[in-house]
């Protein structure tokens, strides 16, 4: 089977970079799902999950949305931030995310909305990735004690 070099960089870092089988990425118009040979394009990307296949192995990633060009043998994402699963620090999340709920409630005069609204979004995949890859990563243990 054919495979696709997936580059994600961000302005800060190279954050991946190698082959994989198919890229599932967060489409501003919905998931796409990029095999070997798709056919060129380019497209913004959302807040979201973003998924590499490879074999029986996948990789997860918090992307804050950005853009993505797919070429036949090539996808580069280039995001605001993006985090692989393990990186990512849940109680850093979990505190944005409740300082910017704070701020939805509270609505102080100078609060920039959307701004916050985005904090929000970043802070909800952040925490959605990591408690994915977390569950994953306690499961084999919780079949063993069953
Ligand atoms: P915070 O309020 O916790 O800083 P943020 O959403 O404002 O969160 P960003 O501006 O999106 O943070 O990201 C700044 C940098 O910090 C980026 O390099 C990003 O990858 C990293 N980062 C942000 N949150 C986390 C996290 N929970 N775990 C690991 N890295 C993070």
């Amino acid at each position: 089977m054919s495979t696709i070099r997936c580059d994600i960089v961000t302005v800060e870092r190279q954050v991946y970079s190698d082959e994989v089988d198919m890229v599932v990425a967060p489409g501003i118009m919905g998931t796409l799902g990029i095999l070997p040979k798709h056919a060129p394009l380019i497209t913004a990307l959302e807040e979201g999950e973003l998924r590499l296949k490879k074999g029986e192995e996948e990789e997860s990633f918090a992307v804050s949305g950005g853009y993505m060009e797919v070429r036949p043998d090539r996808v580069i994402i280039m995001a605001g931030t993006a985090e692989q699963a393990d990186e990512i620090d849940e109680a850093r999340a979990e505190a944005a995310r409740q300082r910017a709920e704070q701020f939805l409630k509270e609505k102080p005069p100078d609060m920039d909305r959307a701004a916050i609204e985005g904090a929000l979004r970043r802070s909800r995949v952040r925490l959605k990735v990591a408690r994915k890859r977390r569950r994953r990563r306690t499961l084999p243990q919780e079949r063993i004690q069953e």
